[in-house]
């Protein structure tokens, strides 16, 4: 199994911050939870600001990655173990640090019993954190597991980026 992906700009390693394009919100989560990598992702990004970032920008259109100067990959893919296995193919480690999912801040580990308390049930996890900016809870749950599925099933993936400019 192999995918493909067209990428630019990536020569020196991966910017540590990643532009996701409003069609790739699942992504956008992704990348912060399995990678702990800042990701700009808003519907609102306008085009001007994706062709002119620094960052790594992630998108579906083509029209925009062929007017792209810096760092970027067209991703064309709906598979999401193939996108795990596109950014582990860039040198990114899976599960090493975590960022909040939804807004992206730093997550620090806590008590799980306050985890419980806050969100009123129990929780069958070793290790619990929270997001340091929202206040969301976070555990090693079924969620959790589905990730470390995809990454095994990532690692089957073998991934080539074809150059382009
Ligand atoms: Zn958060």
């Amino acid at each position: 199994m192999g995918v493909y992906v067209e990428c630019k700009g990536l020569d020196s390693g991966v910017p540590d911050c990643i532009y996701v394009d409003a069609m790739l919100g699942w992504l956008a989560r992704l990348l912060r939870i399995l990678f702990g990598v800042r990701v700009v992702y808003s519907p609102s990004i306008g085009d001007s600001e994706l062709a002119e970032t620094e960052c790594l920008v992630v998108t579906r259109d083509e029209e925009l990655f062929k007017r792209r100067r810096g760092p970027a990959i067209l991703l064309k893919t709906d598979s999401h173990v193939e996108w795990v296995a596109v950014f582990i193919a860039l040198g990114m480690r899976p599960f090493e640090r975590s960022r909040c999912p939804v807004c992206g801040g730093d997550l620090a580990e806590v008590d799980c019993r306050e985890a419980e308390t806050a969100v009123g049930h129990e929780i069958r996890s070793e290790r619990c954190w929270r997001c340091a900016v929202c206040g969301r809870y976070y555990w090693v749950g079924s969620h959790w597991r589905r990730l470390r599925r995809l990454v095994e099933e990532a690692g089957a993936v073998s991934v080539e980026c074809r150059r382009n400019g």
